[in-house]
């Protein structure tokens, strides 16, 4: 595998949330050399207001190539409640209000799931590429529930609340290995790279 970022394909990863960077980073080691938006020194805010993660994440990926022309990738996740009828879902960063504070956001979903015996849930990412001005999406989920409280340091937003399935730990309490091993984003950017290498090794035929 390559090791050396200079000689690899290039790709913007249009986000502006630093958890999110570093994760998908960590994951495209070797692979793909990704730019973040701060690499590129954009700072304004990205709409996102489409009632769906995939028609957020197209749009994300959309207005940075729009404005760069350039290959690039958008992701949008939320977290899914059974009990709660699928919320906060697409609206999960501004559950709470627009603030987007994860700690008002998790404490509301504690306080709507405190008489409910179902605490089942699921985080949702979907993945959208723009590859040659083609959109190509991607989604991966992970299947768990939510705690009876916040556990956990590590990790950002819903991670202290969320426990995924066949674990006692929250996603926040897991080295970032062992959360990208199992995580929504970590199964969606896995079907983006089996993605990217085909296409590698197609171009080089
Ligand atoms: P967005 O995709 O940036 O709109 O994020 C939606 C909301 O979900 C934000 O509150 C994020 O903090 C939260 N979120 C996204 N990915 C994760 C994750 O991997 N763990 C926990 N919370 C997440």
């Amino acid at each position: 595998m390559k090791k050396d970022n200079t000689v690899l394909p290039t790709l913007i990863f249009a986000t502006g949330n630093a958890g999110k960077a570093k994760e998908v980073g960590e994951l495209l080691t070797g692979i793909m050399a990704v730019r973040s938006l701060k690499d590129i020194g954009f700072t304004e805010d990205i709409p996102e207001d489409h009632p769906t993660l995939e028609a957020n994440a197209i749009q994300k990926a959309r207005y940075i190539y729009d404005r760069y022309g350039e290959d690039c990738f958008a992701e949008d996740t939320g977290m899914e409640v059974r009990s709660l009828d699928g919320a906060p879902g697409v609206y999960s960063a501004r559950y709470a209000g627009p603030q987007r504070n994860d700690q008002d956001n998790m404490d509301l979903v504690l306080k709507r799931l405190m008489d409910k015996e179902d605490r089942s849930a699921q985080f949702r990412t979907v993945v959208a590429l723009i590859l040659n001005g083609e959109v190509h999406t991607f989604t991966g989920i992970v299947k768990g529930k939510i705690g009876k409280e916040k556990t956990g340091e590590k990790g950002f937003g819903y991670d202290p609340i969320f426990i995924p399935d066949d674990y006692s730990i929250s996603f926040a309490e897991m080295e970032a290995k062992e959360k990208n091993t199992i995580s929504h984003r970590g199964r969606a950017i896995k079907k983006l790279i089996v993605f990217l290498k085909q296409h590698m090794t197609e171009r080089e035929k």
